[in-house]
């Protein structure tokens, strides 16, 4: 089994040198025990770990193929560290948010964030919404990077064609990152597109691309790089991720040094 999901982006941030703070729950389930065990060998700090005395959700296991992946998800629900105090007690300078999410919560942690100077970053995750839910475009009006993949742009928008679902996501944030697999990625920011084409590698299994790619990206920003370099950085750790099966396995500190030798 290898962890997927938010610990990917943990442990992507944290190989990449940067301080994490993982808000994540452990319960008594075999996948608790599992990804708690890499996050303690991958030496995250465990400030905002929570542990129940039950089985829990919010773990996401990929199971790898040659040819395709596929995600479990566990939703029984447990009740999350609430993020508005954890981001006033660490002051992080992102907020990184693996899904796309409109509940209270979300919200007022992002705004709560912008209040802070804390970036806040947006994954899609697969969430089957699209922008005429006024809720949805609610939430991203609080975000400052949103990153969907090609399959959620066009289904969030409803277009058929690629660039005009990037033209009407990029109206709603200031920064958009639209990933396109073994095609790249497209980033729009004040009204400019930048396109970035994927790293060649042979690519195993591209659990998680996605993540790493963020995870690249970000640090980027955070070292105020300028946004094709950042873009070079996320595509380097993306395409480091699809070369081995599972996520953090594929993932080494030395792969992503290519994005940390951007100026
Ligand atoms: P997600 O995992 O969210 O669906 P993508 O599959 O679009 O995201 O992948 C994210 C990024 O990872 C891409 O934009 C690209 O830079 C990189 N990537 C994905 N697949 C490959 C691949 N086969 N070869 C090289 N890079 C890849």
């Amino acid at each position: 089994m290898v962890p997927g999901g938010a610990y990917t982006l943990a442990m992507a941030m944290h190989r990449l040198g940067r301080d994490v703070v993982w808000s994540a729950d452990f319960g008594t389930d075999l996948f608790s025990g599992e990804v708690l065990a890499a996050a303690r060998a991958e030496g995250l700090v465990e400030t905002a770990f929570r542990h129940h005395p039950f089985p829990v959700r919010s773990l996401t296991v990929a199971l790898s193929s040659p040819s395709d992946r596929a995600m479990v998800s566990y939703q029984d629900p447990v009740t999350h560290e609430p993020l508005v105090p954890l981001l006033h007690r660490h002051r992080p300078r992102a907020l990184m948010l693996p899904q796309l999410r409109w509940d209270a919560e979300v919200l007022e942690a992002s705004q709560a964030a912008r209040r802070l100077g804390t970036l806040v970053v947006m994954d899609c995750h697969d969430t089957p919404v699209t922008l005429d839910d006024p809720a949805v475009r609610r939430a991203l009006a609080h975000v400052d990077v949103f990153t969907p993949n090609v399959a959620e742009a066009l289904r969030l928008t409803g277009a058929v064609d690629l660039d005009e679902a990037i033209a009407e996501l990029a109206a709603l944030v200031p920064t958009l990152v639209v990933t396109r697999g073994s095609d790249g990625a497209a980033a729009v920011r004040d009204g400019k597109r930048h396109d970035v084409p994927a790293v060649a590698v042979r690519a195993v299994d591209t659990t998680a691309a996605g993540d790493c790619f963020n995870a690249g990206f970000v640090h980027g920003l955070l070292a105020d790089w300028e946004l094709p370099a950042c873009l070079a950085a996320a595509a380097a750790c993306g395409a480091a991720a699809t070369t081995g099966p599972g996520s953090s396995a594929a993932l080494h500190a030395e792969d992503l040094d290519s994005g940390q030798q951007h100026p």
